[in-house]
């Protein structure tokens, strides 16, 4: 028999391909270098100084629109995807945040909804990271029920003039494009707008308690006048951008596991050095408890989001599937990242160590790429067929 790995106790490991596991070590090797040294002080600042250089570093690693096909894209599968995902939340929420927004909400809806002249126009510049992507879909008044949003395009000739506000956008206001979702007259609309068009602005939100190593921001749009050609051709109403989001709960489901790893490998580490009453506290039944049950969902939480990836690269994933994985592992890895905080003690809330910072990251995650209670209603519906989000 293989020996006992504390690291991969169910052997998910063996299910990696070798090109697999050549993402994830570049990844995690991309990671240990450019963000782990530094996540600390940025998180304490809140800022991400270096974004752009940072998206320009990850372009090259082919961590953009990572399993995206053409126009610079890596093609690579849904487990690798996941895979990069891990790696990046391990390092912290916000550099996973960024690579999702890019990659699977701004270059993904180019990609799948986009004419040809917008994806060779905007696609290879954001696979290289020359170019960052956001994508507007929530508003001041309006997150859960995106299908109430305010922001309209109107026809002026062939222009559209677009008006409104975007709420809680991350990378806003370092975007070269804007992926906003819009009313028209025909229905929800997505426009790729060029964030210099004149009436467009980007504010960023400041005093953020969660995510501080990512650029969250609002989109001002005062009559911002679009050629007709910015509209993505591909599609009309809330699938467009629902669609969207799918893919990118589907990096998440992968991402807070990385959260995860990280916080329960500083406890594992901590509870076998640090010594109380004369012995390791990893040597008291409760830390060993305590251990155990954090092992048990990090590990179910990794296999849950493998699954996942099979059936995505097998065209097999439903929705539903995918809210199953995101409320799941995010609830769980959340509770990972609490309980990993109570092992280190008063240590457990310095920035020395990175439970906390992971801890109210995923605040962040549990709310966004819709909350707790949607992903509940998603599943409830599906149990049931019984709708009950109004
Ligand atoms: P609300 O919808 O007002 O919900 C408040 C509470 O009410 C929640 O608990 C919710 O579950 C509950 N609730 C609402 N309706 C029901 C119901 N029918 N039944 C039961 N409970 C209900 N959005 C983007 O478009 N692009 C981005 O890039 C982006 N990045 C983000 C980054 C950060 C750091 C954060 C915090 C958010 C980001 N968001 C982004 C916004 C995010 O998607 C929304 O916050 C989320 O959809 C929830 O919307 P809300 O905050 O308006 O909460």
């Amino acid at each position: 028999l293989p020996s006992f790995d504390p690291r991969d106790p169910l052997g998910v490991d063996d299910l990696l391909a070798p090109e697999d596991l050549a993402v994830r070590d570049t990844v995690r090797a991309w990671a240990a270098d450019r963000v782990l040294p530094y996540i600390a002080d940025w998180y304490e600042k809140g800022e991400l100084p270096g974004i752009r250089e940072l998206a320009r570093e990850l372009g090259s690693i082919g961590a953009l629109g990572m399993s995206l096909e053409g126009y610079g894209c890596a093609g690579a599968s849904a487990v690798q995807y996941g895979l990069a995902c891990l790696e990046l939340e391990a390092a912290d929420s916000g550099i996973r945040s960024l690579v999702s927004v890019q990659g699977s909400l701004a270059m993904y809806a180019i990609r799948k909804y986009g004419s040809e002249e917008q994806k060779r126009h905007w696609l290879p510049s954001m696979a290289s990271g020359e170019t960052i992507g956001c994508f507007g879909l929530t508003e001041p008044d309006h997150g859960s029920d995106p299908a109430a949003m305010r922001t309209y395009a109107k026809k002026d000739g062939t222009d559209w003039v677009l008006s409104g506000r975007k709420m809680w956008i991350t990378n806003g206001s370092v975007a070269g494009v804007a992926v906003v979702w819009a009313r028209t007259d025909e229905g929800i609309r997505g426009f790729a707008v060029p964030t210099d068009s004149p009436g467009f602005s980007a504010p960023e939100i400041r005093h953020k308690w969660s995510l501080r190593a990512s650029v969250t921001s609002e989109l001002v749009m005062d009559d911002v006048r679009l050629p007709a050609d910015a509209v993505l051709p591909g599609v009309t109403g809330l699938k467009g951008p629902l669609s969207c989001l799918s893919h990118a709960r589907y990096g998440i489901v992968w991402g807070a596991m990385g959260a995860a790893r990280s916080s329960f490998e500083a406890a594992l580490e901590y509870a076998k050095t640090r010594e109380q009453f004369g012995k390791p506290i990893g040597g008291f039944q409760l830390t060993q408890a305590k251990l155990a049950d954090m092992a048990l969902e990090l590990h179910k939480g990794i296999l849950l989001a493998h699954h996942l990836g099979r059936r995505m690269d097998a065209g097999t994933l439903r929705p539903e599937q995918v809210s199953f994985g995101k409320l799941n592992n995010v609830r769980e890895a959340i509770d990972i990242c609490r309980t990993a905080r109570t092992i280190l003690g008063a240590n457990g809330i310095s920035l020395e160590y990175p439970v906390m910072r992971h801890a109210t990251n995923l605040e962040s995650v549990l709310t966004y790429e819709g909350t707790v209670e949607m992903h509940q209603l998603v599943l409830g519906k599906a149990l049931t067929g019984l709708d009950a989000f109004r």
